[in-house]
């Protein structure tokens, strides 16, 4: 027996510790990140899937690691939500997201009104202070407000009910809008929904992945958004990939699509060649 465990020890031991060493050289670079300025905002545009029009984009974070080159968000954000970094980055990204707003519209004023969504990390909805800093920020940009969206994932509103409501009625008292990400991911009671001030639902893209060769997935979509509209609420489909899945989108009446079949999230300037590139709403 202490021969066999010796010999698993010596396969597993390294990996390990390989692992143990690679997290903490994760978190170490991205405390370094955010001074040094390695993130940058990426913008996927979302578009109406009745007008076929542009009607706004949702911020996603990109880390330019100095040797790794870009870094996926899959990889870096549960790190960031563990150690508490998420709540500069949110910041980050929400501050600039807001800026680049104010010059779009001052560049762009035929093609407005459009929308930015950013994600708010479930780690920081029950954060001292939130709702002070983002206010904040939106007096210190001087975005207009009706054009952000928050996105709070599905899986974070979990908790306390009571509390939860107070919170997202807070952040929708600064006068933006709210969105639920990944929907159909969590668990929300048809109850619980009903009492959330929530404009938008944003249906996760494993069900549009699936929609085309699983009856169920496409099934869920369409309950998914009648419930949407009956509480007055509207629909964003994540991950539309296919002219075929935005057809059948299309006959459910999804009011917005999200995807690489129009475009993957781009950079200031491409998101700027897409803006004027758009006809005018
Ligand atoms: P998410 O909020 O659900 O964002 C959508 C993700 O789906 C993005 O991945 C986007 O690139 C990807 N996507 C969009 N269309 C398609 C498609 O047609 N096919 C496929 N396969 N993927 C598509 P990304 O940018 O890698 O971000 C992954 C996740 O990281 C995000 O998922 C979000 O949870 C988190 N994240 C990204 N930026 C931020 C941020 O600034 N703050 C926080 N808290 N989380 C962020
Ligand atoms: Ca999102
Ligand atoms: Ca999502
Ligand atoms: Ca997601």
């Amino acid at each position: 027996i202490k021969q066999l465990s010796k010999s698993r020890y010596a396969v597993f031991e390294p990996t390990w510790q390989t692992q143990a060493v690679e997290r903490l050289q994760l978190e170490t670079d991205l405390r370094r990140a955010i001074e040094r300025q390695e993130f940058h905002v990426y913008y996927q545009p979302i578009i109406s899937i009745k007008t076929d029009k542009l009607i706004g984009f949702e911020a996603l974070v990109r880390w330019h690691h100095p040797n790794k080159g870009w870094v996926s968000p899959v990889e870096f954000i549960p790190v960031a939500e563990e150690t508490g970094l998420i709540s500069l980055i949110d910041r980050y990204v929400l501050r600039e997201a807001c800026r680049q707003m104010v010059i779009w519209e001052q560049q762009f004023p035929h093609k407005f009104p459009l929308t930015i969504s950013v994600n708010l990390s479930a780690a920081q909805l029950a954060q001292l202070g939130l709702i002070e800093r983002i206010d904040q920020i939106l007096k210190e940009t001087g975005i207009k407000r009706e054009h952000l969206k928050i996105e709070i994932t599905e899986s974070s509103l979990t908790g306390n009910h009571a509390s939860e409501i107070a919170m997202l009625q807070q952040l929708k008292n600064l006068g933006i809008q709210l969105s639920i990400d990944d929907f159909g991911t969590g668990y929300s009671s048809l109850a619980r929904l009903h009492q959330l001030p929530i404009d938008t639902l944003k249906i996760d893209r494993s069900f549009v992945n699936q929609m085309g060769s699983d009856s169920e997935s496409l099934e869920i979509i369409r309950t998914i958004i009648s419930l949407a509209h009956i509480l007055e609420m509207d629909v964003i489909a994540e991950g539309v990939e296919t002219s075929e899945q935005l057809l059948q989108l299309q006959a459910l009446e999804c009011e917005y699509s999200q995807g690489f079949l129009f475009s993957r999230p781009v950079d200031r300037q491409t998101a700027e060649r897409l803006i004027s590139a758009c006809s005018s709403l």
